[in-house]
């Protein structure tokens, strides 16, 4: 896959929507999206949904993801679902990681590393959530905690991999809470999260990583996010299950390539 486009706006659709609920919303997304050459966007819908979603944007330059995967490629492993059918259906991306994974069922970076790899054996783009929860903010241990999430989870791979990894800034208490970080709140941690790149990878694998924010964007605060130096995108939950606010948030996002 060549290059995305910045900036990326990725829809978590979580468990909302029934499949003919995903294709219509699919099909209203495609039907207002700035063209490809202004944003990447992936909406990333239930697994049940995911084949529809792909034949509803197959053309629109639209890409689609998971919402998680496991690590073995098949086997008695009731309930999960593997990169291999993921991709069948029509993912390129995967998200991994995310805060809601971590905090209702267990996921430790452990399990983080585990996914990432064997999404990245079957051509899957993982979008890897980290950010600290309201506790770790208030005890200032949030660089402490996203150092901690990268080396643990990520910073094994080697270079031409991690080149794959989309990574998404998402502090626990701003996701669906209508409290976001300000945008110099998420700079501070977008920035730090480059610095730890270059220290690890070099200075141009940093400058290439594309780090999406996520924690209640919406088409009011997206173009003051967007405008930070160091952030490429938005991992967006809520404000994603409608058409229009999910566009109105790309569209802001975009408005930052006009200088
Ligand atoms: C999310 O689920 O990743 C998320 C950021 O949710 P929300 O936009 O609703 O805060």
């Amino acid at each position: 896959m060549k290059d995305l486009v910045r900036p990326v706006v990725a829809g978590n659709w979580k468990m909302y929507k029934t499949i003919s609920e995903a294709r219509n919303l699919a099909a209203e997304v495609v039907k207002q999206a700035p063209a490809p050459s202004l944003a990447t966007i992936i909406l990333i819908p239930p697994f049940t949904a995911i084949q529809e979603v792909k034949k509803t944007v197959s053309k629109s330059g639209i890409l689609v993801g998971g919402q998680d995967l496991f690590w073995e490629e098949e086997g008695a492993f009731t309930g999960e679902i593997s990169a291999i059918q993921l991709r069948e259906a029509g993912c390129d991306f995967v998200l991994v990681g995310h805060s809601e994974r971590r905090q209702f069922f267990g996921e430790t970076d452990e399990m983080v590393r585990k996914k990432v790899q064997a999404a990245r054996q079957h051509e899957l783009r993982p979008i890897v959530c980290i950010g600290e929860n309201l506790e770790d903010r208030k005890n200032g241990q949030t660089l402490n905690k996203i150092k901690s999430q990268l080396e643990n989870g990520l910073f094994n791979l080697p270079e031409e991999e991690f080149r794959m990894v989309i990574l998404a800034y998402e502090p626990i208490w701003a996701i669906g809470t209508g409290q976001n970080a300000t945008p110099e709140q998420a700079e501070e941690v977008h920035n730090y999260i480059r610095q730890l790149i270059a220290s690890r990878y070099g200075k141009n694998v940093s400058a290439c990583a594309i780090i999406l924010y996520g924690g209640s964007v919406k088409p009011a605060n997206a173009f003051s996010l967007i405008k930070e130096k160091d952030v490429d995108g938005f991992l967006v939950g809520g404000a994603s299950l409608k058409a229009e606010s999910f566009l109105e948030i790309v569209r802001e996002a975009s408005r930052s390539k006009e200088g």
